[in-house]
């Protein structure tokens, strides 16, 4: 069994909006309040052991005594926000994350809902039913396939609504073809294969640099002027300051560049997709370089950086789905790749030349054996040879 989820647009109407807007309040409430109380607790006995999520639901329905609006909240979404807050802090205990902070509502907003009794479900290839929401129109060119465990609704920065689904699928394995490749992660191209193709590098954030520098520019100049504005208000004690949310154009410009970045990121990550399920239906064995993580966290230029994005996130994405489709992937380490001959197999220390010559060179004659060689092709050949050997 494996798990899978599935992310796609929905467009509630103002009714369910309001309903949404209203479990977000009370998952945001019940997150806080929880974590409110751990610290508390800590503060007033230094030995008291952490309330795990068991304990939390425990409390939880002293809180809805309490508040009775809570129970307009769609009724698992609470329960998820304790156990989302209990695996926060457990991953805080490993060192992992930070402390968990409190939420505001001027990020991103989500809530959890579990499947029971058949509460969420796909009617057609544009519909699907949510607990408390009941039928909601979604976009989607994949629909969640096997059997649903829960939902996961968000409010994104970029004022979308999304939800990913999750669900438990068999193990779908693909047909096996016989064939390996190797992979050399480049600069010129995303990927250049052993078998001569080159995954190109779109530009993605080209298409809409100049709309984007537009309402960044905009977006910082409004917020400038909220800030003076809202300064003005405590300067003079007014009875009710304006607040951030006030500003209607400032907002405006907010989740325009919110949705212009989002554009580019769902454009870059929809080519990793199709390009890594691409890979994984034509070859059993894929071998790729091990990445340096550590040296591509020094890079503070913006291209590196998106390139390097999107590496870490090509050879993530090829992992799970090499272990979906039962395919395998092996990473090897990539040092003298691009050096080393495939024909005669004698490693040509940059054919003496200095390490930003080497960069340049596209095309190089091996001198141990003259075969002329594709530099990139080459390394990717290399990678794969070195990988099969590791068998
Ligand atoms: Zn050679």
């Amino acid at each position: 069994m494996v798990l899978k989820a599935v992310k796609m647009r929905i467009y509630p109407n103002s009714e369910q909006r309001d309903r949404l807007m209203q479990t977000f309040g009370c998952a945001r409430f019940v997150w806080n309040q929880m974590l409110n109380m751990q610290i508390e607790r800590q503060k007033n006995n230094p030995e008291a052991k952490f309330v795990n999520a068991f304990g939390m639901n425990n409390l939880l329905k002293r809180l809805k005594e309490e508040y009775p609006w809570l129970k307009q909240a769609e009724s698992t979404s609470l329960q998820s926000a304790n156990r989302n807050l209990a695996d926060a802090f457990q991953r805080f205990f490993k060192g992992q994350n930070k402390f968990p902070h409190f939420k505001s509502r001027k990020y991103a907003q989500s809530y959890n809902s579990k499947c029971v009794n058949h509460n969420i479900k796909v009617i057609d290839n544009h519909h699907i039913k949510l607990p408390k929401l009941g039928v909601v129109y979604f976009r989607s060119g994949r629909l969640p396939q096997g059997k649903i465990k829960n939902v996961t609704v968000r409010l994104t920065v970029a004022n979308q609504y999304c939800i990913t689904v999750l669900t438990e699928c068999e193990n779908q394995t693909l047909a096996k073809t016989g064939k390996r490749v190797g992979g050399d992660l480049g600069l010129k191209s995303l990927l250049n294969l052993s078998d001569g193709y080159k995954e190109p590098i779109h530009h993605f954030e080209d298409k809409y640099r100049k709309k984007l520098h537009h309402w960044e520019k905009l977006r910082s100049r409004r917020y400038l002027l909220a800030k003076q504005a809202i300064a003005w208000d405590y300067h003079n004690k007014v009875l009710a300051p304006r607040q951030l949310d006030d500003f209607k154009n400032y907002q405006k410009a907010r989740v325009m560049v919110a949705k212009y970045r989002q554009k580019i990121a769902n454009q870059r990550l929809d080519q990793l997709q199709k390009f890594t399920t691409k890979l994984v239906k034509q070859y059993d064995i894929i071998v790729l370089e091990k990445l340096n993580i550590k040296g591509m966290l020094k890079n503070h230029k913006l291209a590196r950086a998106i390139t390097n994005a999107s590496w870490s996130k090509l050879v993530s994405i090829l992992q799970y789905k090499c272990d979906w489709y039962g395919k395998k992937l092996i990473q090897v380490n990539p040092a003298y790749t691009s050096q080393i001959c495939i024909n005669c197999e004698k490693s040509n220390h940059r054919l003496g030349l200095n390490k930003s010559e080497w960069l340049d060179v596209r095309e190089w004659d091996c001198p141990n054996c003259g075969t002329h060689l594709d530099r990139d092709i080459n390394a990717a050949q290399v990678i794969l040879k070195k990988g099969l050997a590791t068998q």
